[in-house]
């Protein structure tokens, strides 16, 4: 790929080294809820792969988005679970190294990017999923700090993670206006952790929700002031949306290798799957729309880099790729035959994770709408 660094190439390569050694071997274990992937974390902080781009006066690599989204890619290959743990953690590290104060920062920033914590940001609540303004959990004013209670649910890492990005309500009836962020420390009094949701989505992605109830922030806790929070999750989407384009992308990737891998080993009517036309045409739809898919998440990685507006090319990079995804990965595992359905390969766990992919970040609705309002503006 052009306009990579040496230093990023360096980074990519030892993302395919962990996923050979600490994903790819135990990913299946982990989905099943026989192994914890966190056993994991101290092989990604040492490849760098919690820091790419939180600086280096943070103890970060300070690299580009557009490295982010490459080692996204691999990571969800081998396991999109994984991936987006590692992914939100260092969006943790890196949101915090930019906004907060400095003593919050130096608190938390470094256990982070060496994997001793873990982050999540938490928007989501169990009545406010699409519909972000529309979020109940109260922040109000305690002398110098905040109060705060309310419920969030679906939170990638939320089964463990103790740095958390939390947006909550400080004007109820206000909508985006009233919306403010802290980080909260999930150790702390009035920081209760549920059980996570019964769904093995949620259980590869360690997916989980919390409740605050009395919980009490102090002033430097707080990220974005009421009128400057919601601005500021709309203006960091734009990646998450393109590395989960990525996502989708290492997953078909994958899915292609083992399918055909399987077509030139198994046999019908006399010779490998492979040889029959009709079988190997899903391998080249499939790779053609995969094709596709990474110039839309490259375009949208550029921009991002570039400092320009992501919004139209990050929505349809998604919604490209997330489709591409449910459809070939399944295509793919027709391909196999039975075989394809055995929790061996990974491609079970990557159609359910594409599914997933529909939902995190702006499901297809809400970008199909933000794809329209695009080309509204535009005349
Ligand atoms: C595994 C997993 C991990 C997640 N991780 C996080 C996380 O880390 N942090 C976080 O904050 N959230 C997270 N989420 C939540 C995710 O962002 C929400 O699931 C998503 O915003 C959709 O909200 P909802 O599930 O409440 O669906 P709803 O908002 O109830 O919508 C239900 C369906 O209706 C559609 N819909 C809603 N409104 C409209 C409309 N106006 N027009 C047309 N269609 C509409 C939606 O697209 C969806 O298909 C996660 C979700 C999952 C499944």
């Amino acid at each position: 790929m052009s306009g990579q660094t040496a230093a990023e190439q360096r980074v990519v390569d030892a993302a395919q080294a962990f996923v050979a050694q600490h994903v790819a071997p135990h990913a299946q274990a982990w989905d099943r809820g026989q192994a914890d992937s966190r056993t994991a974390l101290p092989a990604a902080a040492a490849a760098g792969l919690l820091g790419i781009e939180v600086p280096v006066a943070h103890g970060g690599l300070g690299l580009s988005f557009s490295c982010k989204r490459r080692v996204a890619e691999v990571l969800a290959g081998a396991d999109f679970g994984l991936a987006m743990s590692v992914v939100n953690t260092h969006n943790v590290a890196h949101h915090l190294a930019r906004m907060a104060t400095p003593d919050v920062a130096r608190r938390w920033v470094p256990a982070l990017v060496s994997g001793a914590r873990t982050g999540c940001t938490a928007l989501t609540e169990p009545g406010a999923g699409s519909d972000f303004s529309a979020i109940t959990t109260r922040a109000h004013r305690v002398g110098d700090g905040w109060q705060l209670d309310g419920r969030k649910a679906w939170i990638v890492n939320g089964t463990h993670a103790d740095v958390v990005v939390v947006y909550a309500q400080t004007e109820p009836g206000s909508g985006a206006r009233g919306i403010a962020a802290f980080v909260v420390d999930g150790t702390r009094n009035g920081f209760v952790r549920e059980a996570p949701a019964d769904s093995t989505a949620a259980r590869g992605i360690d997916a989980g929700g919390f409740l605050l109830q009395g919980y009490r922030a102090s002033a430097d806790e707080l990220l974005h002031p009421p009128g400057e929070a919601f601005k500021a999750a709309l203006a960091s989407i734009n990646g998450a949306r393109a590395y989960v384009a990525a996502m989708c992308c290492g997953m078909v990737q994958e899915s292609l290798r083992v399918a055909g891998a399987h077509g030139e080993q198994r046999h019908t009517f006399g010779k490998p799957l492979h040889d029959h036309q009709g079988w190997r045409w899903s391998l080249a739809d499939a790779a053609i729309d995969l094709a596709a898919a990474r110039l839309m998440v490259d375009a949208a990685a550029a921009l991002i880099d570039g400092g320009g507006d992501a919004q139209m090319a990050a929505a349809q990079a998604k919604v490209f790729a997330t489709r591409m995804a449910g459809r070939h990965i399944a295509a793919l595992m027709h391909a196999m035959g039975a075989e394809g359905l055995r929790e061996q390969h990974p491609l079970l766990r990557h159609l359910v994770a594409a599914q997933v992919a529909t939902l995190t970040d702006g499901s297809t609705e809400m970008l199909l709408d933000r794809v329209a309002r695009g080309l509204r503006h535009a005349g």
